[in-house]
């Protein structure tokens, strides 16, 4: 169960995932999270250099598609601004829309990784579906009262766990 919990990469931000080690993993399509991986939490702002990444992953031949368990809106606006399909809705970490992006893409799971900033939702759904998954740091610390409490539990999940995870962080 615990393994299910642990990412198999580590990053501060959507920027320091390492696209070349990716590619040589033969990944090419990411799922994304919105909140507080892409924007701040119930933010429709994009930084330049989120949006500035978006387009250097496309330019490099990777897909993208955004999952949230947010409603329809707000992701749209982001997803239609980035040129990206979005599922919303998405019931993470159940497995039905992980692998709905899969297919929306056209991709295998064997090429797909999931990148997001919760290990109760992101990671642990992405590896429930079999997916490579990379743990973000969240982009601000303002967020919805159920996720403080996950995250409460994150943080011993992650002090127990995330010393063997490869990636340039370690702390939190
Ligand atoms: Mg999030």
């Amino acid at each position: 169960m615990l393994e299910l919990l642990h990412p198999h990469y580590y990053v501060d931000t959507l920027l320091d995932i390492p696209l070349d080690e990716l590619k040589a993993q033969n990944i090419e399509a990411f799922i994304l999270d919105l909140d507080n991986t892409i924007t701040e939490w119930n933010s429709n702002e994009l930084r330049g250099e989120i949006e500035e990444w978006f387009r250097r992953i496309k330019a490099e031949g990777f897909k993208a598609c955004i999952l949230s368990n947010n409603a329809e809106r707000r992701i749209k606006l982001v997803a239609d601004r980035l040129d990206i399909p979005f599922i919303h809705r998405a019931a993470k970490p159940r497995r039905g829309a992980f692998r709905r992006a899969v297919e929306v893409m056209g991709v295998r799971s064997d090429q797909t990784a999931v990148v997001g900033d919760q290990i109760f939702t992101d990671i642990l759904g992405g590896n429930r579906t079999g997916l490579y998954t990379i743990l973000v740091k969240p982009l601000a610390r303002r967020e919805f009262i159920g996720t403080k409490i996950n995250r409460t539990l994150e943080i011993f999940v992650l002090r127990h766990l995330l010393r063997r995870v490869p990636g340039p962080r370690r702390d939190r």
